[in-house]
């Protein structure tokens, strides 16, 4: 069982969404948090501040996890300021969906440069750190389209599906350092990615799912929780939180 509390959590696109849940959920726990972001500054900077005025310690660190040197640079200022790190928590997402003869190589290489590469990036950075204090938890958001497939997102599952397999050999590789490394693979989950839906889509999506609605991002950080606190013997694992959408 680890401690939440004064633990020095970075979580990637945590202006919003899925990313915001996390932030708020550990924060409520006592986490210390870098709260990254690539656009959203306002947002990043308000769920910094709110963390903050509940009596935790916060940061909103810009950062283009894409580029391998910004993804660098969010790992030294999450040092700089607390002085470790003891969880990454890979999030940072983004969608450009087309029927594959429509998909372009500009489509494809935005959604992997971002969903893998990305995740990798921060890991990388992150890795020697980890190492040094031989303890660590690596949590990557992936998602049930890296195990099923979906129509119109060959990048996107091919990057989901890439973070599964770079979860797995990371856990091989770094149990030995008492680091574990875990995904997590939300379902349809209720934040801006999914509001881009077409409503006619989102009716057939509804259908699809046994439990009858799509997820919330409260449910999958609740999750991440779960792994970070009670998931000492869980290692390259890719947990689902997906509503019966994909068994
Ligand atoms: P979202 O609401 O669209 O938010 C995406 C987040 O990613 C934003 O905080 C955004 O930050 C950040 N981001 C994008 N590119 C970035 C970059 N280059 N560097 C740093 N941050 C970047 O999406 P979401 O639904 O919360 O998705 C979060 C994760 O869950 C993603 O990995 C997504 O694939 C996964 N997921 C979502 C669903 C779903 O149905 N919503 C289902 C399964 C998995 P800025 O705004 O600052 O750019």
């Amino acid at each position: 069982m680890a401690e939440l509390a004064g633990a020095v959590i970075v979580v990637t696109g945590a202006g919003r969404g899925i990313g915001r849940a996390i932030v708020e959920e550990l924060g409520a726990g006592g986490a210390h948090l870098v709260v990254n972001y690539a656009k959203s500054a306002e947002l990043a900077e308000d769920a910094a501040k709110r963390l903050r005025e509940a009596g935790g310690r916060a940061v909103a660190v810009r950062a283009d996890v894409s580029d391998p040197n910004q993804a660098s640079a969010l790992i030294d200022a999450t040092l700089a300021e607390f002085g470790k790190i003891d969880v990454l928590v890979n999030n940072a997402g983004v969608t450009v969906d087309r029927a594959l003869k429509n998909l372009t190589i500009a489509d494809w290489n935005a959604v992997i440069q971002t969903n893998l590469n990305g995740y990798f990036y921060t890991l990388k950075a992150a890795l020697p750190h980890f190492i040094q204090q031989k303890s660590g938890k690596i949590i990557q958001v992936s998602s049930f389209v890296g195990k099923m497939g979906n129509f119109g997102q060959a990048n996107y599952a091919a990057a989901k599906a890439g973070i599964i397999g770079l979860t797995k050999t990371a856990a091989i590789e770094l149990a030995r350092y008492n680091v574990t490394v875990n995904a997590v693979c939300p379902g349809f989950t209720e934040t801006d990615m999914y509001t881009q839906v077409p409503e006619h889509v989102k009716e057939q999506i509804l259908k699809r799912i046994p439990l009858g609605r799509v997820g919330t991002s409260q449910e999958v950080a609740r999750a991440v929780r779960y792994l970070i606190v009670d998931g000492d013997y869980i290692t390259g694992s890719a947990l689902d939180i997906n509503g019966g959408i994909y068994m």
